[in-house]
């Protein structure tokens, strides 16, 4: 086992100064995590050694190739508790992971009587595919209730599914704005009993907690490589086997076929036939060495570590009376979301970049949700396993220099 405490040693990238020698304090995960030095070695050393294409070649480093891809997939497989690795299907993110379902699964099924359940906290990535569909189909989009403090309010899920009408239900596991960690197992479970699937975005999920797809009892399970410690242009879908078997390929080409005739083709088997053209393999590799790193440092222990970090940074950002903060306070994810009052969330973050302390700002992707909180963007702090307390020290700081710059409690401009 691999020590959370120790573990920022092993990021190159945390190791350096900003802002005119700052120590760089990274507090932008949710966006994109840093990357060890496994997983960037495991991308090195396959194009150093193994780089060949994949499922194409008799030569010793196409077979590797291929081995180290499938064993990546295996990896993942592990990871999220999957029994079969062929329900990983390798996209380029969450993003391509809630398309392919929305338009090979849900579009070719719904028409004008059904209705697709999404949540206000969602991701664009989790709200415009599904317009999309409904635009299509002639579907409608429902959307659950939230309580003030940015939970789910599960009566208004309640009565969504009441109008027996839902086919599916889209929903955030973990929301990148308000870190609400919504309750997908029961949600799962209420949606399966009036016959609607149910497609989680664990894109701010499966980084951060132990992730179990038979526990969430879900249809399909979308996540990026790149929040948690791999490659970016990998990410994975999940889905229920029979459901992948029923769906149409999203996209014709090489690797996805079984025979190709001049008129029409017969299409591979899952994962493959949602794979067309040549996958980021080495991307893969560096994904399942992520999987390896997370996993020496155990979910349960990265969950435990960013608890820690968050009840910390509400405790201190909450001690700033200018402070406003976002979400609720408990059971939450590690990312934090405030705005200081008085100035503008960018220039929030500007200053704060000025004192090395990395954070977003802006609509975080999430502009419903925004107008939800009736302002026009946020403050985002987002913590992984290398941050420490200092981090939050440093964050805290960094905000009384904003202060400084514009006077605390300042009116909005
Ligand atoms: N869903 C959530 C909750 C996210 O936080 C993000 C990224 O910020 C996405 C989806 C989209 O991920 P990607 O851009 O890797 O496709």
């Amino acid at each position: 086992m691999r020590s959370i405490e120790t573990c920022r040693e092993d990021f190159p990238a945390l190791h350096q100064t900003v802002a005119g020698g700052r120590p760089l304090v990274y507090l932008d995960s949710a966006a994109t995590a840093q990357k060890p030095r496994s997983v960037i070695e495991a991308e090195a050393r396959f194009y150093e050694r193994d780089n060949a294409n994949v499922h194409r070649g008799v030569h010793t480093l196409a077979v590797r190739a291929t081995e180290a891809y499938e064993r990546a997939r295996r990896a993942v497989a592990r990871f999220i508790g999957a029994t079969d690795p062929a329900c990983v299907v390798f996209v380029r993110g969450t993003t391509e992971a809630i398309n392919l379902v929305a338009r090979s699964y849900a579009q070719p099924r719904l028409g004008p009587d059904d209705e697709i359940v999404l949540t206000p906290m969602e991701h664009h990535s989790n709200m415009v595919p599904w317009q999309m569909v409904a635009q299509a189909t002639g579907a409608r989009l429902r959307y659950v209730d939230l309580l003030p403090d940015g939970t789910l309010d599960l009566a208004s899920y309640e009565r969504l599914l009441e109008s027996g009408r839902v086919r599916v239900v889209a929903v955030t596991h973990q929301s990148n704005v308000l870190g609400t960690i919504n309750p997908v197992r029961e949600m799962a479970e209420r949606a399966h009993r009036v016959g609607a699937v149910v497609v989680v975005d664990a894109a701010q999920s499966v980084p951060h907690q132990p992730v179990d797809v038979r526990q969430l009892g879900c249809d399909f399970l979308a996540f990026s490589g790149h929040k948690m410690m791999g490659p970016t242009g990998i990410g994975v879908l999940w889905g229920r086997r029979e459901l992948l078997e029923s769906m149409p390929p999203l996209f014709g080409g090489g690797e996805m076929i079984r025979e190709v005739g001049l008129f029409e083709s017969t299409y591979n088997e899952v994962p493959y036939k949602f794979e067309a053209g040549t996958p980021p393999i080495a991307q893969a590799v560096g994904l399942g060495a992520a999987v390896e790193y997370l996993e020496s440092l155990g979910m349960e222990q990265v969950r435990a570590h960013e608890q820690r970090l968050v009840a910390y940074a509400l405790e201190r950002l909450g001690q700033m009376p200018d402070v406003r903060i976002y979400g609720p306070r408990q059971h939450r994810g590690g990312v934090v979301s405030f705005n200081v009052e008085g100035v503008h969330p960018h220039d929030v973050a500007t200053i704060l970049d000025q004192e090395g302390v990395a954070v977003r700002a802006g609509h975080h992707c999430a502009q419903p949700l925004m107008r939800w909180l009736d302002v026009p963007a946020t403050v985002r702090a987002s913590f992984y396993v290398y941050n420490t307390p200092e981090d939050v020290d440093a964050l805290v700081r960094a905000l009384e220099a904003v202060r400084a710059i514009f006077g605390a409690g300042a009116k909005p401009r």
